[in-house]
C-alpha cells in the first residue's frame, strides 16, 4: 500500500442576497435567501474545489475559475467540480475523506446536512461513510452571525489511486 496522502484544506464565504436560490454542496435550499456571486456561489463546492487543489498543489479556484470569465457566470458549481476532479483523478489522486463545516445563522441547515453529504457523495464519487457535513451557527458573532453570509471550511485527503 503505497502511503502517499496529501492533506488539503479549503475555506470560501459569500454574502447572503434576497434574489438567488440557495444551494449548498449541490443540494437546493427551499426558502427566500440564496448567495451572491459570480457562479451560483455555492460556497461549499467553492471551499472544496480549493481544498482538492491545495492538496495536489495545483493552483486555487481563483486562478483556475476567474471571477471575469463570462462563461462561468450563473454556472452551477457542479461543473467547476467536475472539471477540478478531472484534473485531481488526472493525477492519479483520488478522494479518502471529506469533513466539512458549513457557517450560516440562517436558514436551519440540520435537516439538509443529509442530502448534502448524499449529494457530494455522488459528486466525489466516493461513499457517503467517508463525508461529513457538520453546520453550525456563528453564534451571532460578525458578519456569519448577523446573517449577512454564509461561509465554510473543509479538509480531506487525497489519496494515490490505481496505477
Ligand atoms: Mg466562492
Amino acid at each position: 500500500m503505497s502511503g502517499d496522502l496529501r492533506i488539503g484544506i479549503g475555506y470560501d464565504i459569500h454574502a447572503v442576497v434576497s434574489d438567488r436560490p440557495l444551494v449548498l454542496g449541490g443540494v437546493s435550499i427551499p426558502g427566500d435567501l440564496g448567495l451572491g456571486g459570480h457562479t451560483d456561489g455555492d460556497v461549499v463546492l467553492h471551499a472544496l474545489i480549493d481544498a482538492l487543489f491545495g492538496a495536489a498543489g495545483l493552483p486555487d479556484i481563483g486562478e483556475h475559475f476567474p471571477d471575469g470569465d463570462e462563461a462561468l457566470r450563473g454556472v452551477s458549481s457542479t461543473v467547476l467540480l467536475e472539471q477540478a476532479l478531472e484534473e485531481i483523478f488526472g493525477l492519479k489522486w483520488i478522494v479518502n475523506n471529506v469533513d466539512l463545516t458549513i457557517f450560516a445563522e440562517r436558514p436551519k441547515l440540520s435537516e439538509y446536512k443529509g442530502a448534502i453529504r448524499d449529494s457530494l457523495s455522488r459528486l466525489i464519487r466516493i461513499d457517503a461513510n467517508s463525508i461529513s457535513v457538520k453546520a453550525k451557527t456563528n453564534e451571532g458573532f460578525d458578519a456569519v452571525g448577523r446573517g449577512e453570509a454564509i461561509a465554510c471550511d473543509v479538509g480531506l485527503i487525497l489519496k494515490r489511486g490505481a496505477e
